[in-house]
């Protein structure tokens, strides 16, 4: 018997609804376009790019094809690309409804910084703008190739964020530290700090908790020095036990072996070594905390990394 087509239809239509309803409760994420310019960059690096962008920022990201650097932004002076010209350029490529568009470069690029009008930089973004560029020439200059791909990718997520309102930050070790003209500056960055993404929650846009960027965090750095001085800390106590129990003489502490009733109750006492991990992990948080104090940037905002 054929069903009438009504009877099909409403239920195709609650499937449909329901299918939907996941895209209805969340709004879009906004779009991050990534304008490779020039001479192009190795695939791996702009993977990198893309990697610690994901990693800090709720962005759905897509890569247009490459372009020629545009001939206006040429500084013949200095031969290297104007950044503020090559901003412009990318404000005009922007495609409809895209939140915003980062330029990727080879080539060397500068801006005007204080006195100086043709300063070299890594990067530039406008500060709560739509566009920021940067450029490999300075990231990767005697170091690795894979170090100099880690450099860049930490520049997209520092010029990401001057575009989401972000300015220079004075936490050492945050990725909005002013690089002050030294590419190395970045490698020692590694999260964005609390008053950083304290900014970027107030203005609407949390920034992730950056698992994902081709980098290792501060964090996981101190837990691996940490776990690295606990075991060889308990490798010495128990290499010290076992040369006492043989009877052997130990060098370290063989001459005090008549020991007094506090270090006989250190010795006895067992080796916790989960509450010693667990002590020095709040050491370290404790670390960071005090590194990403409350502190508000008040410097002035020169637009460049
Ligand atoms: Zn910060
Ligand atoms: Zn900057």
């Amino acid at each position: 018997m054929r069903r009438p087509p009504c009877l099909v239809a409403i239920p195709l239509a609650t499937l449909a609804l329901l299918a939907c309803m996941p895209a209805l409760a969340q709004p879009p994420r906004p779009v991050l376009y990534l304008q490779p310019y020039g001479a192009s960059l190795p695939e791996s690096t702009l993977r990198g790019v893309e990697e610690a962008l994901r990693a800090f920022y709720d962005v759905e990201l897509r890569r247009l094809p490459l372009a020629p650097l545009p001939r206006k932004a040429w500084y013949a002076p200095r031969k290297r690309w104007r950044a503020d010209v090559l901003l412009d350029a990318l404000e005009a490529r922007l495609p409809p409804g895209a939140d915003r568009i980062l330029g990727l470069t080879a080539e060397d690029i500068s801006t005007t910084k204080g006195d100086v009008y043709d300063w070299g930089v890594m990067g530039l973004g406008r500060l709560g703008g739509k566009t920021c560029v940067i450029s490999m020439f300075r990231a990767n200059k005697g170091v690795s190739a894979a170090r100099g791909a880690q450099r860049l990718a930490k520049v997209a997520v520092h010029e990401v964020g001057h575009t989401l309102g972000l300015e220079h930050c004075p936490n050492v070790g945050c990725l909005m530290e002013d690089a002050k003209g030294r590419a190395a500056t970045s490698d020692r960055e590694t999260d964005l700090c609390a008053t950083c993404r304290a900014h970027l929650r107030q203005s609407g846009r949390p920034a992730k908790d950056g698992r994902g960027a081709p980098w290792r965090s501060k964090m996981v750095f101190m837990f691996l020095l940490c776990r690295r001085r606990s075991t060889q800390c308990l490798t010495k106590r128990r290499t010290t036990r076992r040369r006492r129990i043989a009877g052997a003489p130990s060098p370290a502490s063989g001459p005090r072996l008549a020991v007094s009733p506090h270090r006989l109750r250190r010795r006895r006492a067992p080796i916790d070594a989960t509450s010693h991990m667990a002590a020095l992990g709040r050491y370290a948080t404790s670390y960071i905390n005090t590194l990403c104090a409350d502190r508000l940037s008040t410097e002035a905002h020169p637009q460049s990394h």
